[in-house]
């Protein structure tokens, strides 16, 4: 059995009856048998699910889960070390530039730039202090300003890349044929829902994935231009923005 198949009601029926924790979350058929042990809140709390549709026990309690864990709450003490470093590195490229050390003064200029993105990250995410003008405007200054990336453009991909991590038609982050494939799913074409685009599994591809284990860092130090053409496309059809705002990205 395939983990793409579609699976009859009779199929799913059959699995319970030889004994396997099957529940649903939203549209998939989910196998728990190894997971039983290991669920935070219980065995009973699968084993109450089983044969249903759990979509909304697995989400509340998840998420109620996180913010008994604290885990919403952002460590502001962190984002102090953070600065630190950012300002250490950001003060040894001036420091460099400031006496001609030109060479090791881009090097400290790429790291500040490198680390910096974390914040933009975060801020994208309202992880910081979860208000959302202020996490956008920490963002956009990080990303737009610093950088010169769209976080407008990078939140309508990246929360996309959250909801449906890793699947291969719907993930816009590990969709990178001809260049890259994450899985065996690229081997055959495949059309990404977000990008509304067939990842054609072509001659190129034959040739260059098998090396992607040495063309990963060279093309990833490049990769950034890509980025350049991405915030300008959606810059121009105001799309970023508008699928921030609104939140209207099909997958
Ligand atoms: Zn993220």
């Amino acid at each position: 059995m395939d983990r793409d198949d579609i699976l009859e009601p009779q199929v799913v029926e059959g699995m319970i009856a030889e004994g396997h924790t099957i529940v649903i979350f939203e549209d998939v058929v989910l196998k728990l048998d190894s997971w039983l042990h290991q669920h935070p809140g219980g065995r009973l709390a699968i084993l109450h699910m089983v044969g249903r549709d759990a979509t909304d026990e697995i989400k509340a309690a998840l998420h109620q889960q996180i913010r008994d864990d604290g885990l919403y709450n952002c460590p502001y003490l962190d984002y102090g070390k953070e600065l630190a470093r950012y300002v250490a590195l950001f003060a040894a490229f001036l420091f460099a530039l400031r006496f001609g050390h030109h060479i090791l003064s881009a090097i400290f200029l790429g790291l500040f730039w490198h680390q910096i993105m974390f914040t933009a990250h975060d801020g994208g995410h309202l992880a910081i202090t979860s208000h959302f003008a202020v996490d956008t405007l920490i963002a956009m200054f990080v990303a737009d300003f610093c950088c010169g990336l769209s976080i407008g453009w990078w939140k309508s991909s990246h929360n996309v890349h959250h909801l449906v991590t890793n699947q291969p038609e719907h993930d816009p982050d590990i969709q990178n044929v001809p260049l890259f494939a994450t899985c065996p799913s690229f081997f055959r074409s495949i059309h990404s829902s977000y990008y509304d685009f067939t990842f054609a599994w072509d001659a190129v591809a034959e040739i260059m994935v098998p090396y992607q284990r040495y063309t990963y860092y060279p093309v990833m130090g490049i990769a950034r231009f890509n980025l350049y053409l991405f915030f300008k496309q959606s810059t121009i059809y105001f799309q970023g923005f508008r699928d921030t705002i609104f939140g209207r990205r099909r997958y």
